[in-house]
């Protein structure tokens, strides 16, 4: 299994890419704890994968609160003694050009996307650095990557994780502490339910897709599993995109 051993705590893992890649890891061998908004949801996932054999927890955790992060490192270090991965998955989607995007919404984006990663990755250090090293696996997108004509702060947010991976994975390397972003492009999930239904959307996105078809939580779950995982022991900084082919054209 390549996660023997290993304990990991996914934000956002109650639904989407998050609860996928917490019954992946599981699978794996990794003790996982999952955070977030949705406590029904989320005591879902734990019951699944604690009744398939696996160990889990769910915490209450919303991102944008340190008190909360601090919480949930505790209760993890509480039941399963260390941590080792964090996954900074939690995240909503906005869409809106510049003049459409009120100061309210970009503040939203902002804190939940961008701040929620901040806060995830501080409260997760300490621990990592006294379990001798870890690794930080940031959700950017593709929208991080390159411009988009459909979103504006939800762009800026994950442009903003990008950079925040690489500066942490050169702040704590000599720590152990790993850290890289993924960069998802379209995955079907509740967050693009309604965008994949707009023609405009899929026009300017699904259609141009190299490989031709929209992305699975699976696709990106065995992306975060690779660099979770010890084979990725060489890899930080950098930027995991996984998205058909689209940004490569
Ligand atoms: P999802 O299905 O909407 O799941 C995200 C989870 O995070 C939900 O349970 C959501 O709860 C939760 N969440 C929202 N705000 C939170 C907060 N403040 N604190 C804790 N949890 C919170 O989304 P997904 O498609 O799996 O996306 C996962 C990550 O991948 C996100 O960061 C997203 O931006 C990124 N991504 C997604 C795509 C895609 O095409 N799906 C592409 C590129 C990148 P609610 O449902 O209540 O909001």
């Amino acid at each position: 299994m390549r996660l023997q051993n290993k304990v990991a705590l996914i934000s956002g893992g109650a639904k989407g890419m998050g609860a996928v890649e917490a019954k992946l890891f599981a699978k794996e061998g990794a003790k996982v704890v999952i955070g977030d908004v949705l406590e029904t949801e989320g005591k879902q996932i734990e019951a699944e994968i604690n009744e398939t054999g696996g160990e889990c927890l769910f915490v209450p955790l919303d991102v944008t609160d340190e008190n909360q992060w601090n919480e949930a490192v505790a209760a993890t270090l509480g039941r399963f003694g260390k941590l080792d991965i964090l996954i900074n998955n939690a995240g909503i989607f906005r869409t809106g050009a510049v003049e459409e995007t009120s100061s309210a919404e970009w503040d939203q984006v902002m804190d939940i996307n961008a701040k929620g990663v901040f806060l995830g990755a501080k409260a997760a250090i300490p621990a990592m650095r006294e379990a001798g090293g870890g690794s930080i696996i940031n959700l950017s997108s593709v929208a991080g990557l390159v411009g988009a004509a459909y979103s504006t702060a939800y762009s800026a947010s994950k442009g903003a994780v990008r950079l925040f991976t690489k500066s942490t994975a050169i702040q704590y390397a000599t720590d152990g502490v790993r850290c890289n972003s993924i960069h998802p492009g379209v995955i079907q999930t509740d967050m693009t339910k309604e965008a994949i239904a707009d023609s405009q959307f899929k026009a300017q996105r699904l259609d141009p897709t190299p490989l031709a078809r929209l992305g699975q939580p699976e696709d990106v779950a065995y992306g975060a599993l690779y660099l979770a995982s010890d084979e990725s022991s060489f890899v930080t900084g950098a930027e995991l995109v996984i998205d058909g082919g689209w940004t490569a054209q």
